[in-house]
């Protein structure tokens, strides 16, 4: 067949985003590791997250790791694992001063103490009041992150495979044995054999119309898991971000409202005092999403449009800070140090220059809180039982742990990354240092290479990005901020129209070096099989939870649905779907108090 050639490691790890970077630094302490990317390792999304990593330091006011927990709990709407949510807060405090330690440059407190700040859905649990929780490098915290742990990596002499778009994973039972990739600059594929795998491959926001998440945020790693039997677990709990620039989804970070901004709307009311009289403008994700969604549907919108006013001019904004024991109010300096990125993106984009006018925003498509089941040490689960892929583990956005639940508070997803990403490089190193290599089965390439011929000859008609909008349209109107039965099933019966049409795609460029086009339209085919996923299990949930909002069934149920999904699809490909038991712990279910 083609020119496959193959490569022998102890350990591959796919993703070189903060899940995978971290993973990798550890797992390679010991083990034989390639980190596979599709992307250059800095270009990764965890690059673009801006506002900060959760950890209960408590650096400027009494703070506790069990106040975190529970405010991940309860913003979890009770659906997060309590043993995995206790690992995260737990372990949060140690691994943000180990990156501190690595040299990542936090802003700091005046007495040299990282800098923290409030973030939403983060409290002091006695006072209700916010916390500062938020680990900050201005608005740049990802960036610091990912460039921090890449130059360790390269300081450790992990081995990088740069713009190797990972396609396949080499299973044979209960066990894998490596995956198979394209590179990106000659078209080959190449066959990586491995004791151990792991999937640090990202989110799929690219489902959306409107998302925060980047062009390369189209699921792989989940769809292939899918592919190869593996369940994908809570995929009807994806989260909108209540703040994407109006039109283009890229995120304002909920730092901004952490610094005081406030959410208005056309009559020039901070509406948020309605929905969620205590916390206000910081409430959960969810909440405010919802709350933006039904100011616009009760024409509030500014201008009858679908977008409010998020707003942090120093006029407006009642938000004091400390400098040299003094209290100021915050100002256009202030603003420029603590949210460069956000100014810079508002007037770049927009023309709007945030110290001095409001800025458009509107929800945008921003985390997946459901993905490919693992316990606390990253190891993939393959049913309710809990039975294990041996060999196989998960981390970062494309796994589910699950600490998220139904809605993941902000600034946890980065704690995730590097709590579950160590946990899972450890675990991996310690696995293969007992672990046999088990031979590949033959010819183990030959079917992925023909799909990806069939995509490359196919004569049909259809445009790969014709359908891309289609799906992300059905998406938007059906499986969004709010859904019904009615058009959750109308946007299945779009996708299965869609899953047809894919059959009869044609991809121009027909060549081999650096070939976007046949890659796209492969991801595509992730994207469609993922956004179907998400219909499924979100039409059976009957109950509102989360950032899973059902307008025919606006309670939340716990007597029936205080319980995990599990998709899977069937040789056939139907979907077919199991529920296993969320792990409770100290915090018992309560009603939802905004
Ligand atoms: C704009 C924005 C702002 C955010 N701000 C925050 C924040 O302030 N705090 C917070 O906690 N969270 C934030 N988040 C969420 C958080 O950044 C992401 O959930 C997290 O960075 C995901 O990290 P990851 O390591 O799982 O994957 P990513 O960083 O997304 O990296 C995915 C990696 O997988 C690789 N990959 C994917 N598919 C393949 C394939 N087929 N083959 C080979 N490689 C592949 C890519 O090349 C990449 O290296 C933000 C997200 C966005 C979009």
């Amino acid at each position: 067949m083609a020119n496959v050639k193959t490569h022998t490691f102890d350990a591959v790890i796919v993703g070189a985003g903060g899940a995978g970077l971290m993973a990798a630094l550890y797992a390679s302490r010991s083990a034989n590791v390639a980190v596979l990317s599709k992307l250059y390792p800095t270009r990764s999304h965890t690059g673009a997250a801006q506002g900060g990593v959760g950890a209960a330091l408590g650096n400027m006011e009494e703070d506790h790791w069990e106040w975190h927990a529970y405010d991940t709990v309860k913003g979890s709407d009770y659906l997060a694992d309590q043993d995995a949510v206790d690992v995260l807060c737990k372990e949060a405090i140690d691994v943000v001063i180990e990156m501190e330690h690595m040299g990542l440059p936090f802003d700091r407190f005046p007495n040299g103490r990282i800098s923290q700040r409030r973030f939403g859905g983060h409290t002091n649990n006695e006072t209700q009041k916010p916390v500062m929780r938020a680990c900050h490098a201005a608005d740049r915290t990802g960036h610091m992150i990912l460039q921090t742990l890449y130059q360790q990596c390269i300081k450790h002499n992990v081995n990088f495979y740069d713009e190797y778009q990972v396609v396949d994973l080499i299973r044979v039972g209960d066990q894998v044995r490596g995956v198979i990739a394209i590179e990106i600059a000659t078209g080959d594929f190449h066959i990586f054999h491995s004791k151990a795998v792991m999937f640090a491959t990202g989110g799929w926001g690219r489902c959306w119309e409107v998302t925060s998440n980047a062009h390369s945020l189209t699921g792989d790693g989940a769809a292939i898991c899918l592919r190869r039997g593996i369940p994908l677990q809570d995929m009807e709990f994806f989260q909108f971000h209540p703040t994407g620039i109006f039109k283009l989804g890229i995120l304002i970070t909920e730092g901004v409202r952490g610094e005081g901004g406030v959410l208005i709307n056309s009559e020039g009311e901070r509406f948020m005092k309605r929905y969620a009289p205590t916390i206000k403008d910081l409430a959960s994700r969810d909440v405010v999403s919802r709350a933006i969604y039904l100011e616009v549907k009760a024409g509030r919108g500014i201008g009858g449009k679908n977008y409010v006013h998020l707003d942090i001019t120093p006029e407006t904004v009642n938000h004091y800070f400390e400098e040299d024991g003094e209290k100021r109010r915050i100002d256009r300096d202030y603003i420029e140090a603590k949210l460069p990125d956000i100014a810079d993106f508002t007037r770049t984009y927009l023309g709007v220059d945030p110290v001095k006018e409001p800025m458009p925003v509107q929800p945008t498509a921003h985390y997946a809180m459901g993905g490919i089941p693992t316990d606390v040490d990253g190891r993939i689960l393959l049913n309710a039982n809990k039975d294990i892929l041996n060999g196989m583990y998960a981390a970062g956005e494309c796994a589910c742990v699950s600490v998220h639940g139904a809605n993941r508070l902000g600034t946890n997803s980065l704690t995730d990354l590097v709590v579950f990403g160590r946990r899972a490089g450890k675990h991996m190193a310690e696995y293969v240092q007992t672990a046999p290599l088990e031979p590949l089965p033959d010819n183990v390439a030959d079917d992925i290479i023909a799909r990806f011929e069939r995509i490359r000859n196919n004569t049909g008609s259809v445009k790969p990005y014709e359908l891309r909008q289609q799906m992300q349209r059905a998406m938007t109107e059906g499986v969004s901020v709010f859904r019904t039965e009615e058009t959750i099933n109308e946007a299945l019966e779009k996708l299965q129209q869609l899953r047809e049409a894919y059959g009869s795609i044609q991809v121009e460029d027909k060549s081999k070096q650096f070939n976007s086009d046949l890659l796209e339209a492969w991801e595509l085919g992730c994207l469609l099989e993922l956004a179907e996923v998400t219909a499924v299990s979100a039409v059976a949930r009957q109950e509102s939870r989360g950032g899973h909002a059902r307008d025919d069934f606006p309670e939340r149920d716990d007597e029936k649905w205080l319980k995990h999904t599990l998709c899977h699809k069937d040789a056939d490909g139907t979907y077919r779907l199991t529920y296993k038991p969320v792990t409770l712990g100290r915090y018992e279910p309560k009603p939802r108090v905004y």
